[in-house]
């Protein structure tokens, strides 16, 4: 039977500014996405079997209708009335809840990959339907870009021409954070803030890292710092070892640094090994 094995790679927001809470719950924002070269591996198998099979050994991903990999699976199967079915085994290595995306990453791969192993020719403006479907975090991941404005809840993309890399030291601690609950608490400020996204990434065109840094912002990030206060802690920390920035991604508990070179990130992430188990280096991918 056809398989296809597919990667599936992670995020971080390099900015990301809340305009305002819509009428139906959600928030309009607007965010730079940067994609990293972190990834859960994703294989898919046709079988005739008409079933929608997922495996996954990590404690805290469902393998039932509540992955995400499933709802795509699923919506696909209806949608063109399909009888046969598909076996995906994924392979985390993304940490999971942590505001990189992982579970949207792994949808939006889904969405590409059974387009062609159901042969479905679906065009990209399909694609980009179906991921808002699922998450307002799926769209960005099916644009074969390293870079992107999102707008609206995030699921509106435009992908940016931009060749730069950036290094990274990510740490993500052992807490349990869901964006539900961040936005739930999120206090939205009455003063309504300039954009500094394009001025940011003009800079970042000519890679000029300190004033990247300096706009370099996340609205989300003081309600994540008041629901775990020891995160202030972890930032202080990483700016004392001498990262550019550092921010918390998404939603959190993911806090990331920029850092100037691969050399410096494998020094940072060397000292922060000794208080925290899950500390990565990763490349704009
Ligand atoms: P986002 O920024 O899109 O909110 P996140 O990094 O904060 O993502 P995910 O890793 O996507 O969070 O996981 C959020 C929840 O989704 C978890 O509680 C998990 O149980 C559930 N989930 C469903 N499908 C998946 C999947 N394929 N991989 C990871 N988590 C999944």
């Amino acid at each position: 039977m056809k398989k296809i094995l597919l990667k599936s790679p992670a995020k971080v927001n390099l900015y990301l500014r809340i305009i305002n809470r819509r009428p139906d719950g959600f928030h309009n924002l607007v965010t730079i996405f940067e994609r990293i070269n972190l990834f859960d591996s994703i294989e898919l198998k046709a079988i005739k079997e008409n079933k929608i099979r997922i495996y996954c050994d990590h404690k805290d991903v469902p393998t039932g209708p509540k992955n995400l990999v499933y709802k795509v699976a699923q919506k696909l199967k209806d949608d063109f009335r399909l009888s046969q079915g598909v076996e995906i085994r994924i392979v985390k290595r993304i940490p999971v809840a942590a505001g990189m995306a992982g579970g949207s990453s792994n949808a939006a791969t889904v969405i590409l990959g059974l387009n062609r192993l159901w042969n479905l020719r679906l065009s990209q403006a399909k694609m980009v339907a179906y991921a808002s479907q699922i998450g307002s975090d799926v769209a960005f991941f099916l644009y074969d870009t390293s870079w992107a404005l999102g707008t609206q809840r995030g699921e509106k993309i435009r992908p940016l021409k931009l060749s730069r890399k950036l290094w990274h030291v990510l740490v993500i601690p052992r807490i349990k954070l869901y964006a539900k609950d961040v936005y739930g608490r999120l206090k939205l400020q009455l003063t309504k803030k300039s954009d500094d996204a394009n001025i940011l990434l003009q800079h970042l065109k000519k890679n000029r890292l300190d004033a990247v840094s300096a706009l370099m912002t996340n609205d989300l990030e003081s309600t994540v710092m008041e629901i775990y206060p020891q995160l202030k802690w972890l930032k202080m920390r990483m700016e004392q070892l001498k990262c550019f920035k550092v921010l918390v991604s998404g939603s959190g508990p993911c806090v990331y640094g920029l850092v100037s070179s691969r050399t410096e990130a494998l020094r940072i992430r060397k000292i922060l090994n000794q208080k925290y188990s899950r500390v990565f280096v990763a490349q704009t991918f």
